[in-house]
């Protein structure tokens, strides 16, 4: 069977409620043997939460971060807690921060404030730091120049620019993540396709996003890493690549950026 490593998802979302052990288990039979639980907090029990779900599901990883979303929640009540839930061995990465400009759920300086914390505090501790980045890609490419590069392994996660943007994060030595958006048919999904054979297949990761952007067959229902090989397929058609070849790839690159364990056997 091909392995896949689902590199971005929040299998602690309330979506899952209703069959989180069963959606796991759907995960694992097809093949995705690892996952990264990325945290996109709302509150520090949130982050801690999400700690908590990694250390009890063997094969899933946590990562900690606010997204751009809630920057404007995020105060010095709980920063340097989730600081040191950061520090904790066990979880793998800093992150989601950013910047969504096309959402501005919270005011644009303060989403900058809030990403230029989470790189100081990536290079702190020597962990990669995932990107989510929206309609904002000059801006935060700059600012990764300026205060990442050299210091800290960045990921680009769901990737929703276009090739002009990709360069620039390849330039700057980035991981790109793409996510079910690649399947997607419309126009507006081109630039995102014809980005991906711009990036170098060492720095290629795939990701379901889950529960949301639930790739082509399953779009418009709740996303679940089951799903992640219909993206796969995708990417390797892009790349003129056949599949086995593509997803190990992808499982080597996340493995490697996220400095996860090869499983004994599989699990989750
Ligand atoms: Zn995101
Ligand atoms: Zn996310």
């Amino acid at each position: 069977m091909i392995e896949l490593i689902d590199s971005h998802c929040h299998v602690d979302a309330s979506d899952f409620d209703v069959d989180r052990e069963a959606m796991l288990e759907r995960a694992r039979a097809a093949g995705v043997t690892q996952l990264v639980l990325v945290g996109a907090s709302e509150s520090l029990g949130q982050a801690q939460a999400t700690v908590d779900f990694a250390r009890s599901h063997e094969g899933v990883y946590a990562t900690v971060g606010v997204h751009p979303h809630s920057a404007a929640k995020l105060d010095e009540t709980w920063w340097p807690a989730l600081c040191e839930l950061a520090a904790l061995p066990e979880v793998v990465a800093v992150g989601e921060s950013g910047l969504d400009f096309y959402y501005d759920e919270s005011p644009r300086p303060v989403q900058e404030a809030r990403f230029r914390d989470h790189i100081e505090l990536a290079a702190r501790l020597g962990k990669p730091l995932i990107c989510h980045i929206r309609d904002a890609h000059e801006l935060a490419a700059e600012m990764l120049g300026a205060q990442a590069k050299g210091r800290v392994q960045t990921i680009i996660h769901c990737f929703t620019g276009a090739p002009v943007d990709a360069q620039r994060y390849i330039d700057l030595d980035c991981y790109i993540s793409f996510s079910g958006v690649v399947s997607f048919k419309g126009a507006s999904a081109q630039p995102v396709r014809d980005s991906v054979a711009l990036v170098p297949l060492e720095r290629l990761l795939v990701e379901t996003d889950c529960p949301f952007l639930a790739p082509v067959p399953h779009r418009g229902k709740r996303n679940e890493p089951a799903f992640l090989v219909e993206t796969a397929k995708v990417l390797a058609g892009l790349r003129e690549l056949e599949l086995p070849e593509l997803a190990a790839a992808t499982v080597a690159n996340t493995r490697r950026v996220f400095a996860l364990t090869q499983p004994q056997g599989t699990c989750i």
